[in-house]
């Protein structure tokens, strides 16, 4: 359930606060999942949307009266009952084509976003994929990013799964990867993703008590919903205005859905958990 109590004291929660440690299903804000926007001419896992996609999703945004803003920008309005009309806007691993190419678009908007970087795969690329590889940020290019006004989470240390791992992996993954970036960066770094959207509850725990505010995991059930997982939905190049609409509409649902004994959402292709 979420604290909404009308009848706060002074000093208490605002009016329509949310507790946040543990969303209801109705409170759940909707969070959109990107990685790389960029005209590509093969992509067998559906990383990308080309530019003239993002352009329209954020479009279909405005429209809506919707704003796209960071992860902690949604947190904090959660926190403070503000949250209406905000769409969390994500991009996970760090291609370096959301500087060259959201970035832009955002700014348009003037819209805010979130993206979590793999702090030890700086200059790399997605080699964990099989298929076509893509640049990721080196450092200069994850500072940009952060001086653009776009806010930098951790994508872990080396894009591992994270449920089932050991206390070790958790920690250098996790805390270590909130390390590295704040090193990098000299800022706080508040949120994380789990990297395939791969977590359980030793994760979610090792993610609070290495001090990260928040972190987004791609789907939970609603027993897992909450601060430590934020689900989010996949968006990609298929996506058009109508399908944005329909994912709008149903992303509770699906919830929903998966959170039943035994249940599954329908249609979870791999793509959606990258
Ligand atoms: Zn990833």
């Amino acid at each position: 359930m979420s604290a909404r109590d009308p009848a706060a004291p002074p000093g208490g929660p605002a009016p329509g606060a949310l507790d946040v440690t543990k969303l209801a299903l109705g409170d759940v804000p909707l969070i959109l999942m990107y990685h790389g926007v960029a005209d590509v001419p093969e992509d067998p896992n559906h990383l990308f949307v080309s530019p003239a996609r993002f352009a329209e999703h954020m479009a279909w945004l405005r429209r809506r009266g919707l704003r796209g803003v960071s992860i902690s920008t949604l947190v904090d309005a959660m926190r403070s009952g503000r949250q209406r009309g905000l769409v969390g806007i994500t991009f996970d691993d760090g291609y370096v084509s959301v500087l060259e190419t959201a970035v832009p678009e955002l700014a348009r908007y003037g819209f805010g976003a979130t993206a979590y970087i793999i702090s030890g795969r700086l200059g790399g690329s997605n080699e964990w994929d099989e298929g076509p590889t893509w640049p990721l940020l080196p450092a200069d290019g994850v500072r940009e990013l952060a001086a653009a006004g776009i806010e930098i989470g951790s994508h872990a240390a080396t894009h591992m799964r994270l449920a089932g791992v050991g206390p070790e992996h958790l920690s250098a993954e996790i805390h270590g990867s909130r390390a590295s970036l704040a090193a990098l960066l000299g800022t706080e770094i508040r949120g994380f993703a789990y990297p395939y959207g791969s977590m359980d509850a030793a994760a979610r725990r090792a993610v609070r008590e290495a001090g990260y505010d928040h972190a987004c995991a791609v789907e939970a059930s609603k027993a897992e919903i909450g601060l430590m997982a934020l689900p989010r939905i996949y968006v990609g190049q298929q996506d058009d205005a109508t399908r944005m609409a329909a994912k709008r509409l149903l992303y509770r649902g699906r919830i929903a859905l998966r959170s039943r004994p035994g249940g599954r959402a329908p249609q979870t292709p791999a793509a959606e958990s990258r």
